[in-house]
């Protein structure tokens, strides 16, 4: 990632302002990290004041962690349990009877399982759209489009700039689900969406060991909805679990860069083995290549790999000593699976390989290895 060049371009923050945020209010002798404030309750005055109150509506770790979110966003952020519970607040916060809502036929399957279960019995109209056919869906009489790009797992575009240009044409609030990038990687907001929402089990937590989420926005109407959604139904983070993200963001910058590195480096060196179909936006010959040359400042950590058949996709697995089967992405352990056994509309033999930190040739050695083994197997 070029990240000066971008910073200026995207308006994203300085990495290196966020990391020293609260370097001139640590008082001598004061703790430099976040606390961990395992509370139910705070003292209260007769008439109740301050931002303290019950642990349902604050607590000072979640202060903490939305502060430093929302300046990476430079936006107000708002954390949940999980991502799902972020994406909950935003279709039940947002959504009335009658009203419409657009979702991708192709993005992470979670988010359609919720509207269609949840949201299609209380008379929510909910849609769904192919990525690729996104440009041409009319987007009149929608309420809220809640889309992500890269598309999970096939990982098409989206142009969310003109997307949200058509959607406020229309009247429609616009949502990113920025998981795959993060506020380094994409900038939603300065594109025009109206929120942003995010898995931070993926990538900002970045550990595998703590399931969260968030929304970010600059809209006041739409996050005193969301809060409320969530001060109210109780969808809300621990304590401890919300000082493991903290301590995760702190690192996502290096994270990040290494495995953008490691996904490109990947990419290039299976494509030019030829030995089986690779799908990656910073290939030349991705169909969103262009556009993600300017819309994202590096081309993310998702690879998909198209074997010809379940069983070689498998055998690939099996083979390579630096890939973890399992089914989340982000973390910094390598990771990947034959997304098919989960239902996507994706080939039997697709995988989607999450590129962690791994250093890169060790990794592009492993994994070029396990691919050269099935294949030889088969010849
Ligand atoms: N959004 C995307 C793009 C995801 O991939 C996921 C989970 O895989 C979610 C949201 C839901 O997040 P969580 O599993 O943290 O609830």
């Amino acid at each position: 990632m070029n990240k000066s060049a971008d910073d200026a371009r995207t308006g994203a923050v300085r990495f290196a302002d966020f990391l020293h945020r609260d370097t001139g209010s640590v008082a001598p002798g004061e703790a430099y990290a976040p606390a961990i404030v395992p509370t139910s309750i705070y003292g209260l005055a007769s008439v109740p004041s301050g931002e303290y109150q019950y642990a349902r509506w604050a607590n000072p770790g979640w202060t903490a962690l939305e502060r430093a979110l929302g300046m990476l966003e430079n936006a107000q952020a708002l954390i949940f349990p999980s991502g799902a519970a972020a994406v909950a607040s935003l279709l039940a916060s947002q959504l009335r009877p009658g009203e419409r809502v657009l979702l991708q036929a192709d993005g992470y399957m979670g988010t359609r399982t919720a509207a269609q279960k949840f949201l299609a019995p209380m008379r929510v109209h909910v849609d769904t759209c192919a990525t690729a056919q996104i440009a041409a869906h009319p987007l009149t009489g929608y309420r809220l489009i809640l889309l992500e790009s890269p598309s999970n797992p096939g990982l098409d575009l989206i142009d969310i700039r003109a997307c949200a240009q058509r959607a406020h044409a229309a009247g429609a609030t616009l949502v990113i689900d920025n998981t795959l990038m993060t506020p380094l990687a994409q900038r939603p907001l300065e594109l025009g969406a109206d929120a942003v929402v995010y898995s931070d089990t993926k990538v900002i937590n970045g550990h595998s060991d703590a399931v969260f989420g968030h929304v970010a926005s600059r809209d006041e109407a739409l996050m005193a909805g969301v809060n409320e959604w969530r001060r109210v139904m109780g969808a809300i983070p621990g304590p401890f679990e919300t000082w493991m993200v903290q301590r995760g963001l702190e690192t996502l910058e290096l994270r990040l860069t290494r495995m953008h590195a490691n996904a490109l480096a990947l990419a290039t060196a299976l494509a030019q083995r030829g030995t089986l179909q690779v799908i990656y936006p910073g290939l030349p010959a991705h169909p969103g290549h262009a556009l993600a040359k300017t819309q994202m400042n590096g081309f993310g950590a998702l690879i998909g790999l198209v074997f010809s058949d379940a069983p070689t996709a498998e055998r690939f697995l099996a083979q390579c000593r630096y890939l973890r089967s399992t089914t989340s992405f982000g973390g910094l352990h390598s990771s990947a699976e034959r997304r098919a056994r989960w239902g996507d509309a994706v080939p039997e033999g697709f995988i989607r390989l999450s590129a962690g930190c791994e250093p890169t040739q060790d990794l592009c050695a492993e994994v070029l290895r396990a691919v050269d083994a099935v294949h030889s197997e088969r010849n």
